[in-house]
């Protein structure tokens, strides 16, 4: 057929749109996507035509590419990956995982009405707050508590709550930035707060803070270095003698811990730092933590400390900007809930179990994908091995520590390990994973044992 016939004979979107399969489309999926999809593939069809690279065409030919349009047009953007990067806590995968039971209360309390501010005692206005206070207070030991959108809200909240026009002394050794551009000067100045950097990079005394103390001094603020270390000769200022000097002196001490950590970890081999328990327990006046790092609770950030500061917090009108939304607030409640026991808490936390299980278990599950992988895929066309591996916790906690871990190695002989890589993000659920010299690791760690049907079918079919 000449050019000029084939253009003639293209279909109209009228045309597709009363066919069988127009009308199908019409009732299932969003009728601007429908239309966009099938005037996208008429003229794309409509260019190759013209470019001499299409001989023939029939409505009938046209039907799947447009089908394969419109799905992807009205399919969700924010949708489940299989995390195989054994990073427990990534913050790009969205952090902490939350359990059905979890998920469970956040359904009774969104599908309907709750007490969200009401006092049902008094029969009067109450507040957000209240629900998760006594639970907080309870489980960190600190006399009130308060929680908001995330801990860089948190901190940034206390800033100019406790210290806006005045001087907050801070370690250069902690003036961090954190992923996603939360940087400890910044956000200091955005707060009103004025920095007061002391000591050098790798040390800081107690002296330094001492000299920088003056009539405008607001705060004492130390913060957790998260995702990088000062190793070698360093000195750096314990949370206890920086509560000291602020007593001395009159003067509150904030610390910013990041995840922060409510279990003791040392039974697991784990000696870095003290709880939050320990930290409250210390006399730190304030101390701020998120709720999707270690916690493994939904996004938030907790402030807990003295009363007469978590009051004059409260009382900020930044709070109102950076307040907690009723389905986080009811999914932290009953996280919170778990952690009134150790041992609930590390068994019913998703965060806390992929990050201290037991090696064995891991290993059995690298196991268990490699053998289903293994009936499918021949050797001619990957090599598939169970090795032994690392994994980080991720969420910037923990960055020195190293998992034991156990993985699946996969190394393509058809196709690059970068392609076989990309394949898998995008198969669907698209499965993420990390490339170690010629190999693709799959960690078992952070692969559920019900998505492993999954995981082995887009492997699968990413190889073949
Ligand atoms: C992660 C982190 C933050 C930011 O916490 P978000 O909950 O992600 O907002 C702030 N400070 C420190 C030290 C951190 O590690």
């Amino acid at each position: 057929m000449n050019k000029q016939k084939l253009l003639s004979s293209l279909p109209s979107v009228d045309e597709i749109l009363k066919s069988g399969k127009g009308l199908v489309w019409q009732e299932a999926y969003p009728r601007r996507y429908v239309l966009q999809a099938i005037r996208e593939i008429i003229e794309h069809t409509r260019q190759l035509i013209l470019k001499d690279e299409i001989k023939e065409i029939s409505m009938e030919g046209l039907l799947p590419e447009i089908q394969i349009k419109i799905e992807k047009l009205s399919s969700f953007s924010l949708r489940p990956v299989i995390n195989a990067t054994g990073i427990v806590m990534h913050t790009n995968l969205g952090r902490s995982v939350l359990s059905e039971e979890i998920l469970e209360n956040v359904k009774k309390v969104a599908c309907g009405y709750s007490n969200l501010e009401y006092d049902i005692e008094k029969g009067e206005r109450g507040k957000r707050y209240s629900h998760i206070q006594k639970l907080l207070n309870d489980i960190t030991g600190a006399e009130s508590s308060l929680i908001v959108n995330n801990n860089a809200a948190a901190v940034f909240v206390c800033l100019s709550a406790l210290a806006k026009g005045k001087e907050v002394i801070v370690s250069r050794g902690e003036l961090v930035e954190i992923g996603g551009s939360f940087r400890v000067p910044d956000v200091m100045s955005a707060s009103g707060a004025v920095l007061r950097e002391v000591g050098t990079t790798n040390k800081t005394h107690l002296r330094d803070y001492e000299s920088a103390i003056n009539e405008n001094t607001g705060l004492l603020l130390k913060v957790h270095q998260s995702n990088f270390r000062t190793i070698g000769f360093t000195k750096s200022v314990e949370i206890d003698e920086l509560v000291t000097l602020g007593k001395k002196h009159n003067i509150p001490v904030m610390f910013d811990l990041g995840s922060g950590c409510l279990i003791d970890l040392k039974p697991y081999g784990v000696h870095i730092e003290p709880t939050v328990q320990e930290i409250v327990k210390s006399g730190c006046d304030i101390v701020t933590f998120s709720g999707d790092k270690l916690l493994g609770g939904p996004q938030g950030g907790v402030i807990a400390g003295k009363s007469e500061l978590i009051e004059k917090i409260a009382k900020n009108p930044l709070m109102r900007a950076v307040r907690i939304d009723k389905l986080t607030l009811s999914a932290f409640e009953a996280v919170l809930m778990n952690y009134l026991d150790e041992d609930t808490a590390k068994k019913q936390t998703p965060t806390l179990r992929m990050l201290l299980q037991d090696v064995n278990e891991i290993k059995t599950r690298a196991k268990k994908i490699a053998t289903r992988l293994k009936r499918e895929i021949k050797e001619d066309i990957a090599d598939i091995a169970v090795m032994e591996d690392s994994s980080q916790s991720g969420g910037g906690a923990l960055p020195e520590i190293e998992f034991k871990t156990f993985v699946v190695a996969i190394k393509p002989k058809k196709l690059s390990v970068n392609k076989l890589e990309e394949r898998l993000r995008h198969s669907s659920p698209p499965v993420i994973a990390r490339i170690k010299e010629d190999a693709l690791i799959i960690d078992a760690r952070t692969v559920a044992d019900w998505e492993i049907k999954a995981l082995v079918k887009g492997i699968e079919g990413a190889l073949l």
